[in-house]
Order: structure tokens, then sequence, then C-alpha cells
């Protein structure tokens, strides 16, 4: 047993040693989420000394603007006397701190909601705790949200789904084969195809991607949580996705470690690092239109946030800032509005999926990606 190895990288060894090679969903769900040693369990992933920085982290105007974008729609539901407002992996709790001080503007929702953090992680759900400790409204924890009870609901999510574990298929000349993680000649984990091809996979695949070239890899993610989203959202309710990924389904590798705010090996560090793969909203949003939800865009970021009047928050946070709050502010609507490698403006989507009788939700006017 190689002594540099992590806790979890032995217990992956020991599992392949039994079982044969896994799929790498299964590889993922257990590198984030394994009860002892996942990544989310563990580690700490936020900010300038963990891994990574999502856009609630990095200024105020994210939650605050979303929770505007939460108090219009609740309205847009004809004001239920009471509504769930649910977050999907909620992190430090950062977001949904800047959700409900903005929603200080519609009494009637804040005043009638309660609130439901679905976190698996007990670690992050005491830091969540430890944000909202000042919050006067109901809030209640659940490990998936399923547990939560049906009701009319506001569902959000930023930077949730891309940790759901993804399936790959590599394309080889018998078809598409399993993509598993494994035990290479050195005795280090490492990524393989499955020995068989997975029958009929051709048929299966959304049509824009069949007859992919040799050595191509198509990813997906099972369906219960679009499914399960939109069960809910159908009858009464909104949920709004924030990730990055692609709008149309394609092929592609997405699968990334991240350590301390650089690409890393995913095969290496089992449960130190954090893993990740694109979404494809395409998939996501068709799952969950054939529950009978509807489905509004998915936009960029860049053009959600504009929709929503960021120009107008930094210009009013900028009244009552210092210059070098000012230019911090500057900083932070940058980031979140640019595109490139850098900036979060493009490459992250907004996707609405919600009851059809709601209409034309705020941020999606117009439908560009
Ligand atoms: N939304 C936050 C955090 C994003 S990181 C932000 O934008 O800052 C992903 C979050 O989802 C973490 O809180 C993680 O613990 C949680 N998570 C990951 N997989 C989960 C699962 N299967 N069920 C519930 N929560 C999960």
């Amino acid at each position: 047993m190689n002594p540099a190895a992590s806790p979890l990288e032995n217990e992956i060894r020991r599992i392949i040693s039994v079982a044969g090679p896994m799929p790498v969903a299964q590889y993922m769900a257990l590198c984030l989420t394994h009860p002892q040693h996942g990544y989310y369990l563990t580690q700490e992933p936020f900010g300038t000394r963990g891994d990574f920085t999502t856009a609630p982290e990095v200024s105020q105007m994210f939650g605050e603007l979303i929770g505007i974008w939460a108090a219009t729609v609740f309205r847009i539901m004809d004001s239920p006397a009471h509504v769930q407002l649910i977050e999907l992996g909620p992190g430090r709790g950062t977001m949904m701190r800047d959700v409900l001080r903005a929603a200080q503007i519609v009494p009637k929702f804040r005043g009638g909601l309660s609130v439901h953090m679905v976190e698996i992680s007990p670690r992050l759900e005491e830091t969540q705790r430890a944000t909202l400790a000042n919050v006067d409204a109901p809030i209640e924890w659940h490990r998936s949200l399923d547990e939560i009870p049906k009701a009319p609901c506001i569902i959000l999510a930023n930077e949730f789904v891309d940790a759901l574990p993804v399936h790959q298929a590599v394309k080889m000349a018998k078809g598409w084969h399993e993509r598993v993680v494994g035990i290479d000649d050195d005795g280090n984990l490492s990524f393989g195809a499955a020995p068989d091809p997975i029958p009929h996979f051709e048929k299966l695949m959304p049509k824009a991607v069949r007859g992919a070239a040799e050595g191509a890899i198509f990813e997906w993610r099972t369906d219960n949580v679009p499914l399960e989203i939109a069960r809910r959202v159908r009858e009464r309710g909104a949920a709004l996705i924030v990730d990055y990924g692609h709008a149309q389904s394609d092929i592609g590798d997405t699968l990334q470690g991240m350590d301390m705010h650089a690409f890393a090996d995913p095969a290496a560090q089992a449960g130190r690092i954090d893993i990740t793969a694109h979404v494809d909203f395409e998939a996501f949003g068709y799952s969950a239109e054939t529950m009978g939800a509807a489905i509004q865009g998915p936009v960029m970021q860049r053009e959600f946030l504009h929709q929503l009047g960021i120009e107008a928050r930094a210009t009013a946070l900028k009244e009552r800032a210092s210059a070098a709050q000012a230019a911090e502010v500057d900083s932070a609507w940058l980031r979140l509005t640019e595109g490139g490698r850098t900036g979060m403006g493009e490459l992250f989507k907004a996707m609405a999926i919600a009851d059809p009788k709601l209409g034309t939700l705020p941020g999606f006017d117009v439908f560009e990606v």
C-alpha cells in the first residue's frame, strides 16, 4: 500500500481489487461524498485558502440579486401564504444569507417563508448554521431533496449540479464503453474502459452526438435530481439552476480536479481534491420537461445578472463605499460577468425550471446562450 495515498484512495483500491474497475460516476461519488473520507465531508473547499471560489463568495451582489429574483417569482406565483425557500448544496450559507436580506423588499415573502437547506456534509451544515445564526426565519437541514414535504416552493442551486456524479463513455471500434477507474501497472488509480461496449448506447444518445469519432467521450448524469425538482415546481413553484456547462449536449471530457485553485489530475489524491464535471443543460432541462415543468434558458450568467440589474446594484453599493471598497465592487462585478477563462459571465449559465403557468421569469427575457 502506497504510504502517500489518501485513506480514500486505499479504500477505493480495496474495492477495485475485489469488484474490478468502477464506473467514473461511482469513483466521483466516493471522492466527493464518502461518509468518512469524502471531499465535502472533510476538506475546506471555499475561498482563497480553499480550492475554488464561487459567485456568492465573490460578492454579496450575487445573492442579493437572486433574493430579488426569488421575491419577484413569489409575486408571480400569486403570493402563496406559505412558501418553501429551498437551497441545494449551500456551501458556506453565504448565498442564503444575502438572499434573505434582499428578500425583505417583499415583506409578505420574507415573513411567510420557511428555509430548507439540502446539504450532504455535516461539516458544511455547521458552517451554514453559524452563517445563518441571526436569521429570523424557520430553517431546517436535510440530506436530500426528497426528505422535504411537497409544497409551493422556490428552489435555488448554485454550483450544485456540477458536483453530482457523471458517467462517461468512450467511443471505441465496437461501440461505446463505460469509462472506469482501475489500477495501472504501477499500482496507481487510472482511467480505462470497460471491456464490453454498452448495448444500444448510440440509440440512447442525443441525436446531435451520434456518429462521433473513435476516442470521443460522452458524459451523462442520472436524472433523479431534475425529475425531483420538476415534480416539486410544476404545480406552484420555480427553480433556478446556475452552474458552468454547455447549453447543448455535446461530446467532450469535462471531468476536472481542483486543488488550491489549479486544475489537478482527478485520478490522484482521492477525497483530498474537488472533482466536478460541466453541466449538460439540454439534458437536465429535457428530464425536467418530461415531468411537466417548463424550462427557461439557459442564458449566460452575464445576461442573467444584467437583466436583474447588476449595474444598478453595483452603483448603489459604490455610493456608500470607500475608494478601496468601490474598486472591490468593480472587480467583483467584472469577475461575475466577464467572459474568457477568468470570468464567470459566459461559461456559467442560468436556467429556470418552473410551473408552466408562471410565464417568463425575471432574467429570462432573452433566450441567448
Ligand atoms: N452553492 C455553494 C456551494 C457549492 S459547492 C456556493 O455557490 O458557494 C457544492 C455544495 O453542494 C457543497 O455544499 C456540497 O457539500 C454540496 N453537495 C455536494 N453533493 C451533494 C449531494 N449529493 N447532496 C447534497 N449536497 C451536496
